[in-house]
């Protein structure tokens, strides 16, 4: 086996990373408070053109702080797609409310907006109209923007916008994470740019903006002792990460852009083998960061052709590709809740597989993905 593995998404630092640590060091901004996360704020405020940014300790945090400040409490109901990762839908529950699932549309897989209208009619009827819709732009792909924030404002239900997959994508030129009534960021490790472990929230306001973070910094009351008159979190981002954001900001045009170099090499690898298709935007009015690039493998059993074989066979060169989210419906842990749909998800769950898309991958990496490849289907 070769002794390097290649990597779904690794992380890719741009250079001046280690410059704004050493900053931090010298001046002693080792904390959760210091210059280097407003001034990443402001850098990520100017790249998405509209909305007041709070940097905080991850996206899942930013997830949890956004429903609070959409108002979700114990008891209520918030939609979210099924085909996500489960930190979509983590911090309903830490909220007490309940979740309904919704199935994906096969153009961009993220919510389909019928079965998004169906759940919403149907829980207004059972008295128990959502409080939130949770959406994603599943793998840098926008979800179809004009169509759910039609619904979102028929029904006077507010958007919480899971742009953690998707800084730099757009949606007909505009940037996704300014979408929502509230938007969420990550910068995890593997994710298109990184500060180790990150989030935000974007807010509409700078108002909410100044909520966000009076939550995240434990709701210490302006006042000379220790004053707390509600509920409130360790969800600031470091002053430490901060300076890694501002490093990876100087590059993340440069990486969305290798990043959809990546995805343009898989369509060309795949253009001649029957089965497989990669998963692209449907139109122009989409520009999708491609975090990591999909295909669906179609089963062929006479040929021993299907996802996991594919799977196995990268795993024998020592590279790494994963099934696609397992839908939240199916999952032991929320499998109780409602589900609006079809079985889109879970097909394409059965048929989907991620393949290494890091902007930091080498052509002597791309080649032995092309080898493992063309030998598996006998090309
Ligand atoms: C990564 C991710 C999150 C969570 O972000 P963390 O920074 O890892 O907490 C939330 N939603 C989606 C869709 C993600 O991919």
């Amino acid at each position: 086996m070769h002794k390097d593995r290649i990597w779904l998404s690794s992380p890719h630092m741009g250079g001046s990373e280690q410059e704004y640590i050493k900053e931090a060091f010298d001046a002693n901004w080792i904390a959760p408070v210091g210059p280097h996360i407003e001034a990443f704020e402001s850098q990520l405020e100017q790249y998405l053109v509209s909305g007041s940014v709070a940097a905080l300790n991850s996206g899942t945090s930013a997830i949890h702080l956004g429903l609070i400040l959409l108002g979700v409490g114990v008891g209520d109901r918030v939609i979210c797609q099924s085909l996500t990762f489960a930190a979509s839908v983590n911090p309903i529950l830490y909220l007490g409310a309940a979740a309904v699932f919704i199935d994906s549309e096969s153009e961009t897989w993220n919510l389909c907006p019928i079965a998004l209208e169906e759940a919403i009619v149907d829980q207004i009827k059972k008295n128990k109209k959502p409080k939130a819709i949770i959406a994603v732009h599943l793998y840098g792909v926008p979800y179809q923007v004009e169509a759910i924030r039609a619904i979102a404002d028929r029904y006077g239900i507010p958007l919480l916008e899971d742009s953690a997959e998707a800084l730099g994508s757009r949606y007909k030129g505009q940037a996704c994470g300014s979408f929502g009534d509230v938007a969420v960021l990550s910068f995890n490790g593997n994710k298109i740019i990184t500060t180790s472990g990150g989030g935000a929230l974007v807010c509409g306001t700078k108002e909410l903006k100044e909520r966000a973070i009076f939550l995240a910094t434990q709701a210490k009351e302006n006042s000379p002792h220790y004053q707390h008159n509600e509920i409130g979190y360790n969800y600031r981002m470091s002053n430490i990460c901060a300076a890694i954001g501002r490093g990876q900001m100087e590059v993340v045009d440069e990486h969305v852009g290798l990043r959809r170099k990546m995805h343009a090499f898989y369509v060309d690898l795949f253009k001649g083998i029957e089965g497989v298709t990669v998963f692209s935007v449907p139109n122009e009015d989409y520009f999708a960061n491609y975090w990591l690039s999909t295909i669906l493998v179609a089963a062929n059993a006479e040929k021993g052709i299907d996802r996991d074989a594919l799977r196995l066979a990268f795993e024998a060169a020592n590279i790494e590709s994963r099934p696609l989210w397992k839908p939240m419906h199916l999952q032991p842990v929320f499998e109780h809740f409602p589900y609006y749909g079809g079985q889109l998800a879970e097909r394409l769950f059965e048929e989907g597989l991620c393949l290494p898309s890091g902007s930091n991958l080498t052509d002597e990496e791309r080649d032995r993905i092309a080898v493992t490849v063309k030998a598996f289907f006998g090309q």
